[in-house]
C-alpha cells in the first residue's frame, strides 16, 4: 500500500484527528498554507473527485462536505475556503481525494 492517506487512514502514519468515524478522518495539513488548515478523507480509497463521483455514493460525499462544513463554521470565525484539487493542473499531489478546510486569514481570487 503507497498511498500516504491510506497509511493515515489504518494508523500507519500517526495524525491527530480533528474528527473521526467510520467513513471519514479530518487531520491538519503537515504543511499548512494558513493559521487553520485541514484535510478531510474518506476512509476507503478514492483516487480522486471523479473516481469517488464514479462510485455512485452521494452519502459518502455529503458526509466529506458536511465535516468539512462543521470543521469550517467552528474554526474559521469569517469564513473558510475548501478546496478540491483534481490532476496535475489542479495541484493534486496525493492520489487519495479529499477536501482542504482552510481559515484564519482572507484568501484571494482568482488562485494562484
Ligand atoms: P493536494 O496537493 O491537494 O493533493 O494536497 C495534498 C496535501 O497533503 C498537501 O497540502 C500536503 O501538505 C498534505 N500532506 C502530505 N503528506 C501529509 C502527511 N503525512 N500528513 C498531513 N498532510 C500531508
Ligand atoms: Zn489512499
Amino acid at each position: 500500500m503507497e498511498c500516504i492517506f491510506c497509511k493515515i487512514v489504518a494508523g500507519e502514519i500517526p495524525v491527530t484527528p480533528i474528527y473521526s468515524d467510520a467513513d471519514v478522518l479530518a487531520f491538519a495539513d503537515a504543511n499548512p498554507q494558513a493559521p487553520v488548515h485541514l484535510l478531510v478523507v474518506p476512509r476507503t480509497h478514492y483516487a480522486n473527485l471523479v473516481e469517488l463521483m464514479e462510485a455512485d455514493d452521494p452519502a459518502l460525499l455529503a458526509r466529506i462536505f458536511s465535516v468539512a462544513a462543521q470543521i469550517g463554521r467552528e474554526r474559521g470565525e469569517h469564513g473558510f475556503r475548501t478546496i478540491v484539487n483534481t490532476g496535475p493542473d489542479g495541484g493534486q499531489t496525493v492520489e487519495h481525494m479529499h477536501v482542504h478546510v482552510l481559515a484564519g486569514r482572507h484568501f484571494t481570487w482568482p488562485p494562484g
